[in-house]
């Protein structure tokens, strides 16, 4: 599995610092953005699993990025935790109705702060939070990184293993050559397209081994799918 990533929206440097130094030492990759059009020029390039939200951000305020990302389907269903200064229950609900998933006010306890983006990110990406994920015969441990069909343990390249992670998570959705590609070998890594269908051909020759249905759905012009 590549870490998971969290968009970190922060204008304070310090606040900032100490968010990111938190988050690395969690085991997030870290994408940081000072204001609001940076954070949305940062998820145009890449959509993070998760995003720390400062409410109160030069140019384009915090509220106004929510507002922007849920218009978007390919930015809808992505957990966004704002952060705030504000207490009042107005605020709080105006928060949550611009489509934060959560609301967490500063000063805040980084601690807590880090249990809930877990929950957020359990949801999002089981694979990435140490979950089991089943789908019909097959089953994978994302801690012990065992994966097994019908009972029989199948032994996968750490590709493979992030490829299947990935397909696990989302049952039935169509997964983009650039979406694995972006996933699984993470955005950063130049990879041809050509090599998601070599490590595609050797999880299904793997899954096979021992009988049993190809699971994999190749979808012509757009990619692969599980089931
Ligand atoms: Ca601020």
């Amino acid at each position: 599995m590549t870490q998971p990533t969290v968009l970190l929206v922060e204008d304070e440097p310090a606040q900032r610092e100490v968010l990111r130094y938190n988050l690395e030492a969690e085991g997030f990759a870290v994408i940081v953005a000072r204001d609001g059009e940076e954070a949305l020029e940062r998820i145009a390039e890449g959509l993070p699993d998760l995003i720390l939200l400062d409410w109160m951000l030069p140019h384009v305020s915090g509220i106004e990025v929510c507002r922007r990302l849920r218009l978007r389907p390919e930015t809808r269903s992505i957990p966004v935790i704002m952060l705030s200064a504000r207490s009042e229950d107005v605020d709080k609900v105006r928060g949550l109705e611009t489509g934060a998933d959560d609301y967490v006010i500063k000063p805040y306890s980084v601690a807590e702060l880090m249990a809930r983006l877990r929950a957020h990110l359990r949801r999002v990406r089981p694979a990435a939070a140490g979950m089991v994920l089943e789908w019909q015969d097959l089953r994978l441990d994302s801690e012990t990184h065992r994966v097994s069909r019908s009972g029989a343990e199948i032994k996968l390249g750490p590709t493979e293993f992030r490829l299947l992670s990935a397909f696990l998570e989302r049952p039935g959705r169509v997964f983009s050559r650039e979406a694995l590609l972006d996933r699984v070998w993470g955005r950063d890594i130049y990879v041809d397209s050509r090599t998601v269908d070599v490590h595609i051909g050797r999880l299904r020759k793997a899954l096979m081994s021992a009988g049993g249905n190809d699971p994999l759905r190749t979808v012509r012009g757009t990619g692969y799918s599980l089931g």
